[in-house]
Protein backbone atom coordinates (compact mmCIF):
# COMPACT_ATOMS: atom_id res chain seq x y z
CA UNK A 1 0.00 0.00 0.00
CA UNK A 2 1.86 2.76 -1.27
CA UNK A 3 0.47 6.31 0.26
CA UNK A 4 0.81 9.99 0.46
CA UNK A 5 0.11 11.82 3.00
CA UNK A 6 -1.26 16.18 2.52
CA UNK A 7 -2.49 18.70 3.79
CA UNK A 8 -1.47 22.42 5.11
CA UNK A 9 0.64 23.17 8.18
CA UNK A 10 -1.46 22.72 10.91
CA UNK A 11 -4.16 20.41 9.82
CA UNK A 12 -2.69 17.37 11.80
CA UNK A 13 -0.87 15.53 9.12
CA UNK A 14 2.29 14.57 10.87
CA UNK A 15 0.18 12.65 13.76
CA UNK A 16 -2.05 11.16 11.31
CA UNK A 17 0.97 10.04 9.56
CA UNK A 18 2.24 8.43 12.96
CA UNK A 19 -0.90 6.52 13.08
CA UNK A 20 -0.78 5.09 9.60
CA UNK A 21 2.63 4.02 10.04
CA UNK A 22 1.90 2.42 13.59
CA UNK A 23 -1.53 0.53 11.95
CA UNK A 24 -0.10 -0.36 8.60
CA UNK A 25 3.38 -1.35 9.77
CA UNK A 26 5.25 0.74 6.61
CA UNK A 27 7.85 3.00 7.06
CA UNK A 28 7.30 6.88 7.06
CA UNK A 29 9.08 8.60 4.16
CA UNK A 30 9.71 12.18 4.90
CA UNK A 31 11.62 14.53 3.07
CA UNK A 32 13.42 15.96 6.18
CA UNK A 33 14.18 12.22 7.27
CA UNK A 34 14.99 11.01 3.79
CA UNK A 35 18.09 14.65 3.35
CA UNK A 36 19.17 13.42 6.50
CA UNK A 37 19.84 9.49 6.15
CA UNK A 38 21.48 10.37 2.65
CA UNK A 39 23.65 12.75 4.04
CA UNK A 40 24.87 10.51 6.91
CA UNK A 41 25.52 7.48 4.49
CA UNK A 42 27.53 10.10 2.37
CA UNK A 43 25.72 8.63 -0.46
CA UNK A 44 26.31 10.56 -4.13
CA UNK A 45 23.07 12.80 -3.58
CA UNK A 46 23.92 12.70 0.39
CA UNK A 47 26.88 14.92 -0.92
CA UNK A 48 25.53 17.06 -3.57
CA UNK A 49 22.52 17.76 -1.62
CA UNK A 50 25.39 18.84 1.24
CA UNK A 51 27.25 20.97 -0.55
CA UNK A 52 24.10 22.97 -1.47
CA UNK A 53 22.90 23.07 1.60
CA UNK A 54 26.37 23.96 3.08
CA UNK A 55 26.32 27.20 0.86
CA UNK A 56 22.84 28.06 2.03
CA UNK A 57 21.34 27.23 -1.57
CA UNK A 58 18.08 25.48 -2.24
CA UNK A 59 18.74 22.05 -2.81
CA UNK A 60 17.80 21.65 -6.93
CA UNK A 61 14.74 19.16 -8.30
CA UNK A 62 17.29 16.73 -9.56
CA UNK A 63 18.64 15.89 -6.29
CA UNK A 64 15.50 15.82 -4.44
CA UNK A 65 14.46 13.55 -6.72
CA UNK A 66 17.68 11.75 -6.32
CA UNK A 67 17.39 11.22 -3.25
CA UNK A 68 13.66 10.01 -3.29
CA UNK A 69 14.65 7.86 -6.12
CA UNK A 70 17.31 6.04 -3.12
CA UNK A 71 14.92 5.98 -1.00
CA UNK A 72 12.44 4.63 -2.57
CA UNK A 73 14.50 1.73 -4.07
CA UNK A 74 15.36 0.22 -0.62
CA UNK A 75 13.63 -3.23 0.42
CA UNK A 76 11.93 -1.76 3.23
CA UNK A 77 8.96 -0.38 1.02
CA UNK A 78 8.37 -3.70 -0.51
CA UNK A 79 4.85 -3.66 1.66
CA UNK A 80 4.36 -0.27 1.09
CA UNK A 81 5.07 3.45 2.01
CA UNK A 82 3.94 6.52 3.61
CA UNK A 83 5.42 9.13 1.78
CA UNK A 84 4.74 12.94 3.75
CA UNK A 85 6.49 16.08 2.46
CA UNK A 86 7.14 15.17 -1.29
CA UNK A 87 5.90 15.73 -3.73
CA UNK A 88 6.21 20.03 -2.74
CA UNK A 89 5.53 20.93 -6.93
CA UNK A 90 3.68 19.78 -9.63
CA UNK A 91 6.97 19.52 -11.27
CA UNK A 92 7.66 17.05 -8.68
CA UNK A 93 4.76 15.20 -8.48
CA UNK A 94 5.60 14.54 -12.63
CA UNK A 95 9.21 13.37 -11.18
CA UNK A 96 7.66 11.01 -8.78
CA UNK A 97 5.47 9.52 -11.26
CA UNK A 98 8.66 8.47 -13.05
CA UNK A 99 10.63 7.43 -10.02
CA UNK A 100 7.93 5.28 -9.39
CA UNK A 101 7.48 3.67 -12.74
CA UNK A 102 10.81 3.19 -12.76
CA UNK A 103 10.90 1.02 -9.69
CA UNK A 104 7.68 -0.46 -10.75
CA UNK A 105 5.53 1.04 -8.71
CA UNK A 106 2.54 3.34 -8.04
CA UNK A 107 0.84 5.43 -5.82
CA UNK A 108 -2.56 4.04 -4.50
CA UNK A 109 -4.05 6.60 -1.91
CA UNK A 110 -3.42 10.11 -1.35
CA UNK A 111 -4.68 11.15 1.90
CA UNK A 112 -5.65 14.81 2.00
CA UNK A 113 -5.88 16.06 5.56
CA UNK A 114 -8.35 19.17 4.87
CA UNK A 115 -8.53 22.16 7.30
CA UNK A 116 -10.51 25.52 6.60
CA UNK A 117 -7.26 27.80 6.39
CA UNK A 118 -9.12 30.42 8.59
CA UNK A 119 -9.28 27.64 11.43
CA UNK A 120 -5.11 27.09 10.61
CA UNK A 121 -5.12 31.19 11.02
CA UNK A 122 -6.27 30.63 14.16
CA UNK A 123 -4.34 27.51 15.58
CA UNK A 124 -1.34 28.74 13.69
CA UNK A 125 -1.06 32.11 15.12
CA UNK A 126 -1.81 31.69 18.92
CA UNK A 127 1.14 31.23 20.47
CA UNK A 128 2.67 34.16 22.33
CA UNK A 129 5.37 34.65 24.72
CA UNK A 130 5.73 36.33 28.33
CA UNK A 131 8.12 39.34 27.42
CA UNK A 132 8.92 39.26 31.50
CA UNK A 133 9.73 35.55 31.95
CA UNK A 134 9.96 33.70 28.08
CA UNK A 135 6.88 31.31 29.38
CA UNK A 136 4.90 30.28 25.96
CA UNK A 137 1.19 30.73 25.84
CA UNK A 138 -1.53 29.48 23.12
CA UNK A 139 -4.33 31.11 23.00
CA UNK A 140 -6.68 27.89 21.94
CA UNK A 141 -4.55 25.50 23.27
CA UNK A 142 -2.50 26.97 26.52
CA UNK A 143 -4.20 30.19 28.26
CA UNK A 144 -3.12 31.70 31.01
CA UNK A 145 -4.97 30.45 33.81
CA UNK A 146 -5.96 34.30 34.44
CA UNK A 147 -6.42 36.18 31.02
CA UNK A 148 -3.65 39.00 30.44
CA UNK A 149 -1.26 37.50 33.38
CA UNK A 150 1.65 35.55 32.97
CA UNK A 151 0.89 31.86 35.30
CA UNK A 152 4.75 31.99 36.51
CA UNK A 153 5.76 35.54 36.52
CA UNK A 154 2.70 37.47 37.35
CA UNK A 155 3.57 39.90 34.56
CA UNK A 156 0.94 41.33 31.74
CA UNK A 157 3.69 41.92 29.13
CA UNK A 158 3.23 39.46 26.06
CA UNK A 159 4.21 39.41 22.43
CA UNK A 160 4.28 37.23 19.47
CA UNK A 161 7.59 35.94 17.47
CA UNK A 162 7.28 37.61 13.78
CA UNK A 163 6.58 33.91 12.48
CA UNK A 164 3.40 33.92 14.54
CA UNK A 165 1.64 36.63 13.93
CA UNK A 166 -1.60 36.42 12.19
CA UNK A 167 -0.04 38.10 8.47
CA UNK A 168 2.97 35.86 8.50
CA UNK A 169 1.12 32.72 8.86
CA UNK A 170 -1.09 34.01 6.30
CA UNK A 171 1.24 34.62 3.60
CA UNK A 172 2.43 30.73 4.93
CA UNK A 173 -0.60 29.19 4.30
CA UNK A 174 -1.17 30.93 0.94
CA UNK A 175 1.87 29.69 -0.79
CA UNK A 176 1.29 26.42 0.49
CA UNK A 177 -2.21 26.48 -0.41
CA UNK A 178 -0.75 27.41 -4.18
CA UNK A 179 2.09 25.14 -4.46
CA UNK A 180 -0.25 22.39 -3.33
CA UNK A 181 -3.53 23.19 -5.23
CA UNK A 182 -2.31 21.65 -8.61
CA UNK A 183 -0.57 18.79 -7.16
CA UNK A 184 -4.11 17.99 -5.63
CA UNK A 185 -5.48 18.18 -8.69
CA UNK A 186 -3.52 16.49 -10.58
CA UNK A 187 -4.06 13.43 -8.24
CA UNK A 188 -7.72 14.16 -8.32
CA UNK A 189 -8.03 13.37 -11.94
CA UNK A 190 -6.37 9.80 -11.29
CA UNK A 191 -9.01 9.82 -8.26
CA UNK A 192 -7.08 9.16 -5.73
CA UNK A 193 -7.21 11.31 -3.41
CA UNK A 194 -9.52 10.87 -0.95
CA UNK A 195 -9.96 14.39 1.96
CA UNK A 196 -10.72 13.85 5.38
CA UNK A 197 -12.41 16.66 7.37
CA UNK A 198 -8.97 17.43 9.69
CA UNK A 199 -11.13 19.82 12.29
CA UNK A 200 -12.01 16.69 14.41
CA UNK A 201 -10.88 14.87 17.22
CA UNK A 202 -7.65 13.17 16.05
CA UNK A 203 -9.57 9.59 16.54
CA UNK A 204 -12.20 10.14 14.56
CA UNK A 205 -9.96 11.88 11.74
CA UNK A 206 -7.61 8.55 12.22
CA UNK A 207 -11.17 6.45 11.74
CA UNK A 208 -12.04 7.89 8.66
CA UNK A 209 -8.47 7.38 7.43
CA UNK A 210 -8.69 3.59 8.05
CA UNK A 211 -11.81 3.80 6.35
CA UNK A 212 -10.46 4.96 3.26
CA UNK A 213 -6.84 2.49 3.13
CA UNK A 214 -9.13 -0.53 4.19
CA UNK A 215 -11.41 -0.55 1.56
ZN1 LIG B 1 6.09 35.66 32.72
Amino acid sequence: MNILIMGLPGAGKGTQAERIIDTYQIPHISTGDMFREAITQGTEMGKLAKSYMDDGNLVPDEVTNGIVKDRLAHQDVANGFLLDGFPRTIEQAYSLKEILESLNKKIDYVINIAVNPEILVDRLSGRFICKDCGATYHKLFNPPKVEGTCDRCGGHNFFQREDDKPESVKNRLEINIKQSAPILEYYRKQNLVSDIEGDQEIDQVFKEVKAVLDN
